[in-house]
C-alpha cells in the first residue's frame, strides 16, 4: 500500500433498538482510531440470530435519530437495501470497492468477536478489513478465551497501536479499550415489555420514537 490513509470504520448490528452501549464505544473508536468516518450498518435479515422485533425501517429510523448531527457517523443502508441475508463479508466487499486502498476497520464488541467462527465466510473478513475489538479498558488478549479456530486466525495479526491500522488495508487485529456500558437491546426490550421506562439507556429521541410507535410491547 502506498502512503498512509486514515481508515474507514464499519460497525454493524441489529440495533433493535440502538442504545448508548453501541453509540459511546462507536464514538470512542471514531476518535481513538482516527477514522475518516464510521459506517453504522443495520442488518436487514441477521443470519446469526433470531428475527428482530422492530422492522428494518424502524431500526433504521431509530439509528438516524440517534446519530443526527454527530460528525463522522454515517448511517449506511446497504444491508437493508440488499436482498437476502445480511452477511458482513458482502458488506465489506462492497465497501472495499468504494474505498479502494483505504484501510477498513470492522468494529466488533467482544461477544460478536468471540462468535466470529459462526459467521458466513468469516475467514475472508480479514482479507477485506482489519478487525477492532472494542473491549474493557486494560484487559489483555489472554482474558478473551478465544475458541481454537479464532485463535488460529488471529495469530500473528495482533496490532499494538492504532497507528498501525493506517499502514495496511486489512488483516490486522486490534484490541481497543472503550468505556464499558452494561446496556443491551435485550434488556431494554425486557424493561419495555414489563411496562418500565428505557429512558437514559438510549438517546431521548429514540425513546420518544419507541413510545410513539408502541414498539417492543
Ligand atoms: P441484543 O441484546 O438484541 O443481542 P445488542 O445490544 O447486543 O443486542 P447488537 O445490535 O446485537 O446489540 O450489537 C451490535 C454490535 O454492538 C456488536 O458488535 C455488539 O458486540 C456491540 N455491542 C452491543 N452492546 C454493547 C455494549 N453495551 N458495549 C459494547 N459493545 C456493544
Amino acid at each position: 500500500m502506498r502512503g498512509a490513509y486514515y481508515p474507514v470504520g464499519v460497525f454493524g448490528g441489529t440495533f433493535d433498538p440502538v442504545h448508548f452501549g453501541h453509540l459511546r464505544p462507536a464514538l470512542e473508536c471514531l476518535e481513538q482510531l482516527s477514522l475518516q468516518r464510521l459506517h453504522l450498518v443495520p442488518s436487514a435479515v441477521p443470519p446469526h440470530r433470531e428475527t428482530p422485533y422492530a422492522t428494518a425501517q424502524q431500526r433504521l429510523t431509530m439509528l438516524q435519530l440517534a446519530v443526527k448531527g454527530q460528525p463522522g457517523f454515517v448511517v449506511d443502508e446497504r444491508e437493508i437495501r440488499r436482498s437476502g441475508p445480511s452477511f458482513m463479508v458482502d458488506t465489506l466487499a462492497s465497501l472495499r470497492e468504494e474505498v479502494g486502498e483505504t484501510p477498513l476497520c470492522l468494529i466488533l464488541g467482544v461477544d460478536a468477536f468471540l462468535g466470529l467462527p459462526g459467521w458466513h465466510q468469516w475467514q475472508q473478513l480479514l482479507e477485506l478489513a482489519h478487525i477492532v475489538v472494542a473491549h474493557r479498558p486494560g484487559w489483555s488478549l489472554q482474558d478473551l478465551h478465544m475458541p481454537q479456530p479464532l485463535q488460529q486466525m488471529v495469530e500473528g495479526r495482533w496490532l499494538t497501536d492504532a497507528s498501525a491500522l493506517r499502514t495496511q488495508q486489512a488483516g490486522g487485529v486490534l484490541l481497543q479499550g472503550v468505556t464499558q456500558l452494561d446496556i443491551s437491546a435485550t434488556d431494554i426490550r425486557a424493561r419495555i415489555v414489563a411496562g418500565k421506562s428505557a429512558n437514559f439507556l438510549l438517546p431521548a429521541k429514540v425513546w420518544q420514537y419507541i413510545q410513539s410507535q408502541d414498539l417492543y410491547r
